[in-house]
């Protein structure tokens, strides 16, 4: 067993292959064996060299391709064979995405790691729409909410939609769409005033973005009507209006 093996957790952005750090970008052209998951780009594949071992691990909502724990084994035993290893992720690792555990469970095996952040989807899809997420005027806080309480079947982590719908912060919420009237109702029974701007975006940063704005009171039925669904972000908050003059973006499909 070689002990120079190592893993790097990687954040690949959340889609537009140029919004990956220059260290993931160096660390994927160089590295023996790549993980990777469903909301990469594959574009990014194309870095790696020829005789690089590709692992796709992706998940789809409630449709796992690869257990988290077998993942984390997979991640063990490359590394115990002396390879140096991008587990590539979507977004930042750090955020919503089990780095976290990925790395525990690394640190408890003895194996070396590093972790290379990246642009978020909150960030990506916000600039890609116009929507500057603190503004003076507006916000001057933002908070990143997971709206899918329950990944898998694991513990349960209550929201306080209270404090939430009551802070001014702009919110942004993650894995939400399957669940986006209820939270909707959930704030605006917490105080949250109901024509308070919305902006969700589908597929953000990549040439299938698209969006729909409206307000806390009609944004579920917005976003019926477009058919759009994940992986979206949602952005909550006065801010959310600026982007119909703002947004710069051209998707291309
Ligand atoms: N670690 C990732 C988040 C993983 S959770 C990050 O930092 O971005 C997966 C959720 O991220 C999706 O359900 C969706 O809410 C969001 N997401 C990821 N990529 C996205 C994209 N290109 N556009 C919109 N939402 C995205």
């Amino acid at each position: 067993m070689s002990s120079s093996g190592k893993v790097y957790l990687v954040g690949a952005g959340p889609g537009d292959p140029e919004l990956i750090t220059m260290k993931g970008h160096r660390l994927l052209r160089t590295c023996d064996a790549v993980v990777y998951d469903y909301l990469v780009s594959t574009a990014m594949l194309e870095w790696l060299r020829p005789d690089c071992e590709r692992h796709y691990v992706g998940k789809r909502a409630g449709l796992h391709a690869l257990p988290q724990e077998e993942i984390e084994d997979l991640l063990v035993r490359l590394a115990r064979e002396g390879k140096q290893v991008v587990r590539l992720k979507g977004g930042d690792p750090f955020i919503f995405g089990r780095g976290g555990e990925e790395a525990l469970t690394l640190r408890k095996h003895g194996i070396a790691y590093e972790v290379v952040p990246a642009v978020t989807a909150a960030l990506g899809c916000a600039a890609y729409v116009g929507v500057p997420l603190t503004h003076r005027k507006f916000s001057s806080s933002v908070t990143f909410i997971s709206g899918h309480e329950q990944p898998g079947k694991e513990a349960v982590l209550e929201i306080d939609w209270g404090s939430h719908a009551q802070s001014g912060s702009t919110l942004v919420l993650y894995m939400a769409m399957g669940r986006l009237e209820e939270i909707c109702q959930q704030l605006t029974a917490r105080g949250m005033s109901p024509t308070t701007p919305v902006c969700v975006v589908e597929w953000g940063t990549t040439p299938r973005q698209r969006s729909v704005s409206g307000q806390l009171q009609d944004i579920v039925w917005r976003v019926q009507e477009a058919g759009v669904g994940a992986p979206a972000v949602v952005i909550i908050g006065a801010v959310a209006a600026l982007g119909d003059s703002l947004s710069w973006f051209d998707p291309v499909i």
